[in-house]
């Protein structure tokens, strides 16, 4: 943590917010504080700069426009490519996930994107909308992801990055795997929120935030989330987990 203080920051809430995201940020900053751990949860519109002194920098999903606006001024800011560099954790879901790779496209027209993730965005021919589940990777050592997908974009992952999980269920990246991650930038299309329904996936970036082991977390009551699991992954017969 940069100060005793876990900044965690909501990036342009006027642009990408789309289907609960910003539920991510309140699932990260209750579990810390759960954890007896401060937060200060710091929200930047698209016409203020990103502030280079936090610990977790949130992007969620947005449409076309209001995506390709946002990525010209993600890389004119410059705060997310230093913040990688510093090793902070970057957390990406579904347009603000495109906005991590090298490009993305939207609208017949190809964009540069931050270049944290080694993948590259194109179109489908049909939109993916409905459950997405998979297994992760094994390196990550969290439970089967559930979330909600809505997007035109597929994704190709370059050799530089790993993917999040194989495909279960859903489209995902391409139908075979789902999401990225290199180093503490991660990113996947899962809304619903992701870290609601994924709350390893929220202890995953807090212990990458604060330097603490998973293990070194104490556990909470979690009955109500992995309800929701439970719910959603039986729902597209994966089997409760
Ligand atoms: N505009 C992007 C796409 O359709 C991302 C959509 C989203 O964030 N839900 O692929």
């Amino acid at each position: 943590m940069s100060t005793s203080i876990l900044r965690l920051v909501w990036i342009y809430p006027d642009l990408l917010s789309t289907y609960g995201d910003r539920g991510n940020l309140l699932i990260l900053g209750h579990r810390a504080e759960s954890r007896r751990i401060v937060t200060e949860s710091i929200s930047v519109r698209s016409d203020q700069a990103i502030p280079r002194e936090a610990d977790v920098y949130l992007v969620g999903g947005g449409e076309d426009g209001p995506q390709s606006a946002a990525s010209q001024k993600i890389i004119t800011d410059g705060a997310l490519v230093e913040a990688a560099d510093r090793g902070k954790v970057i957390f990406g879901v579904c347009a603000g996930y495109q906005l991590l790779g090298n490009s993305f496209m939207t609208g017949g027209r190809t964009y540069d994107g931050l270049g944290l993730l080694d993948m590259h965005s194109t179109r489908g021919e049909t939109r993916a909308v409905g459950e997405v589940s998979g297994t992760t990777t094994p390196a990550l050592d969290l439970p089967p992801i559930t979330g909600f997908e809505n997007h035109g974009g597929r994704t190709q992952l370059g050799p530089q990055t790993q993917p999040l999980a194989q495909v279960t269920h859903g489209i995902g990246n391409d139908e075979a795997t789902e999401g990225a991650w290199n180093g503490k930038v991660l990113g996947t299309y899962m809304h619903g929120p992701a870290l609601a329904r994924n709350p390893d996936l929220a202890d995953l970036l807090l212990s990458w935030a604060t330097g603490k082991d998973r293990s070194e977390l104490p556990a909470l009551d979690d009955q109500w989330f992995h309800a929701l699991r439970d719910e959603r992954l039986t729902h597209v017969g994966a089997g409760a987990v």
